[in-house]
């Protein structure tokens, strides 16, 4: 058996309970990806809109893709109606777009909030505070076509476990107090966080969906 299936087989037997693996496939081959379906994997995350475009026709109808990078609003339509998941959304102009066009297409989309916890700059996403006002607006309400499953959370990119740590726990607290703000919203159970050296720290502070690339597929080859 190939490496890449022997690693789905050992997450998804380690996995616990309730915890769901995206196989983040970016810059990875079509061939790759489908040594992980064969393995059983179903969930692929990708990062650029034109690589998921180029990948969804030559993989199986059942995958589900999952959208993880940032998401210019000029190329959502590409997305509506072939994700099974946004999680990158960073801000609320971007979510009233994915609303509107989901609404024109018939269709309703499911999305994260991203949320910025870590220490870096660089990083998209809502603050904490910012997402905490936004649900105390009630803005989200408004939405015709579009289905807030929770949020999607990145650690500092560092070797400090105690940080990364503390980055998660962050996020975690900030999913329960938008549920106890807004005691309305339904289904914002997902909590998406974790990556290859950091899923297991995620998994203990609440997790509900990792993100998994280079322990999968080795490391990727930028174009
Ligand atoms: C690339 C990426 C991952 C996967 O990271 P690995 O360290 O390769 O596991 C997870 N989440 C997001 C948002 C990414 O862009």
């Amino acid at each position: 058996m190939s490496r890449i299936a022997d690693t789905i087989h050992e997450l998804q037997a380690s996995l616990p309970e309730g915890v769901e693996l995206v196989a983040v496939s970016k810059f990875h081959p079509v061939e790759a990806l489908r040594e992980a379906y064969g393995a059983g994997q179903r969930i692929f995350g990708e990062s650029r809109v034109q690589e998921l475009t180029d990948k969804v026709p030559r993989m199986p109808a059942d995958v589900r893709w999952h959208f993880i990078g940032h998401l210019q609003s000029n190329k959502v339509k590409y997305l509506i109606g072939l994700t099974s998941l946004i999680e990158s959304v960073d801000s609320p102009a971007l979510l009233a777009l994915i609303d509107r066009l989901s609404a024109e297409r018939g269709v309703v989309t499911k999305v994260l909030m991203q949320v910025h916890v870590a220490a870096e700059e660089t990083k998209f996403g809502f603050s904490p505070d910012e997402l905490l006002d936004f649900f105390r607006s009630g803005a989200y309400r408004t939405l015709k076509a579009t289905h807030i499953c929770g949020l999607m959370a990145m650690a500092t990119n560092t070797d400090d476990m105690t940080r990364v740590r503390a980055d998660f726990h962050t996020a975690s607290a900030l999913q329960q107090e938008i549920r106890r703000i807004c005691p309305d919203l339904r289904g914002f159970d997902t909590l998406s966080m974790g990556m290859s050296d950091d899923y297991r720290i995620a998994i203990d502070e609440g997790s509900t969906l990792v993100r998994i690339g280079t322990a999968i597929f080795g490391n990727r080859v930028y174009t």
